[in-house]
């Protein structure tokens, strides 16, 4: 039996956008694969195709051994046989059912005691007990997020797809239920695609992420890996974090958190609590260079660190330091110049402790290993 989807679809919207996706992930373990990218991508429309809810024009979608979607041999196999839990962006919960209502709903072909299990089940998994006679609106944003997620589990599915399942939240709410969703998705052990165009949730969420422009898939692969090594300029610009490792909180303290990143010390402002590990996220705009002895600024972090590749894009010219950990940093030509920057150049980095960003980084297992 094969491990894999493999996904390679055409779906054009005439005057519009053309759609032209393909990328496979494996899902024997229970991966996230997080489809990233701009609002008006793609990205829902993708999500749509492999739920069964659009039809590409031309192209394949296969899972495991089945064929989902063949159209040079007419095969379209309908939403309800590829047993698939779909969460849309709005959750489209019946406003007139309660919530066992909800999520009973699509579970008609068991019998009733099956049915009752079932709800009773992904009711505690959720930790939804309680609520089980409200209907939506007595709800708060993040219990209403859940119900939806119970719906989509209910039936359990070999594939979970979930369209922007965070962004119907306020802020703070939403930073929370994200450390959240990772884990249970982990725990409900059932591959998925979540769909984001927040590179905190990609990160935070994401075992592969497929970075989407204008229908296509330019590049697909660890977060991480994806937003410290775009594969060209395209995908940097869309993804915009440079850097990005993985660190341990320290120390946190006077709402100043310290991380240790392969045994250097990085300073970040400490909005929240996240956990000890994290994503370490810095933005090559946002770091300032300067040569040695100079550190005349009232920036929290100097990192001394060695150049090691130095190369133009448009105005700017892009300068990767290893200081500890790999670094990019984004400056002027003249600052080249002025600072002599080249391989082997010694350098301080200069960034404030508020440009470093943390992302709560956590598994249903435990803490993801490096
Ligand atoms: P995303 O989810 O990345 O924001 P969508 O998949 O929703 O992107 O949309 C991608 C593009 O496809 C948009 O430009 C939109 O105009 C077009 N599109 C999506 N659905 C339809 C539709 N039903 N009819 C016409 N155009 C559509
Ligand atoms: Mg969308």
């Amino acid at each position: 039996m094969t491990s894999e989807m493999i996904v390679n679809i055409t779906k054009s919207f005439p005057g519009r956008l053309t759609i032209n996706a393909s990328f496979r992930m494996t899902v024997e373990l229970p991966t996230v694969l997080i489809l990233f990218g701009p609002s008006g991508s793609g990205k829902t429309t993708i999500l749509r195709c492999l739920a069964g809810l659009e039809w590409p024009e031309q192209g394949t979608v296969r899972f495991r051994d089945d064929t989902w979607v063949e159209t040079q041999s007419g095969i379209r196999l309908p939403p309800q046989r590829r047993r698939i839990g779909f969460m849309s962006q709005d959750y489209a919960l019946f406003p007139t059912h309660s919530v066992e209502g909800n999520i009973e709903y699509g579970l008609s072909d068991l019998g009733i005691s099956e049915r009752r299990r079932r709800v009773a089940e992904v009711m505690a998994l959720l930790q939804l007990q309680g609520t089980e006679r409200l209907k939506p609106n007595q709800l708060s944003g993040g219990q209403q997020q859940r119900v939806a997620l119970a719906r989509a589990v209910a039936r359990r599915p070999q594939l979970l797809l979930l369209d922007e399942p965070l962004s119907a939240l306020d802020a703070p709410t939403r930073s929370k239920l994200c450390g959240e969703l990772r884990s249970l998705l982990k725990q409900l052990a059932i591959p998925s695609v979540v769909v984001t165009h927040d590179w905190a949730e990609a990160l935070a969420l994401g075992d592969q992420m497929a970075v989407i422009n204008e229908g296509r898939v330019l590049q697909v692969g660890a977060p991480q890996e994806v937003f410290s090594r775009p594969l060209n300029a395209e995908v940097a610009c869309i993804v915009g974090v440079e850097t990005v490792v993985q660190g341990r909180v320290v120390e946190s303290f006077g709402g100043l958190v310290t991380v240790d990143v392969a045994g250097i010390k990085v300073t970040a402002l400490g909005a929240e609590e996240t956990g000890p590990d994290v994503f370490v996220c810095i933005r090559a705009e946002d770091v300032v260079l300067e040569t040695l002895g100079v550190g005349a600024t009232s920036a929290r972090n100097h990192l001394a660190g060695t150049v090691c590749e130095v190369h133009p894009t448009g105005a700017l010219v892009c300068v990767e330091i290893d200081c500890g950990f790999p670094l990019s940093a984004t400056v002027t030509r003249s600052a080249v110049e002025d600072l002599h920057l080249s391989p082997g150049a010694s350098v301080v980095a200069a960034i404030k402790a508020g440009a470093v960003h943390l992302i709560p980084r956590r598994d249903g297992t435990g803490p993801v290993a490096p």
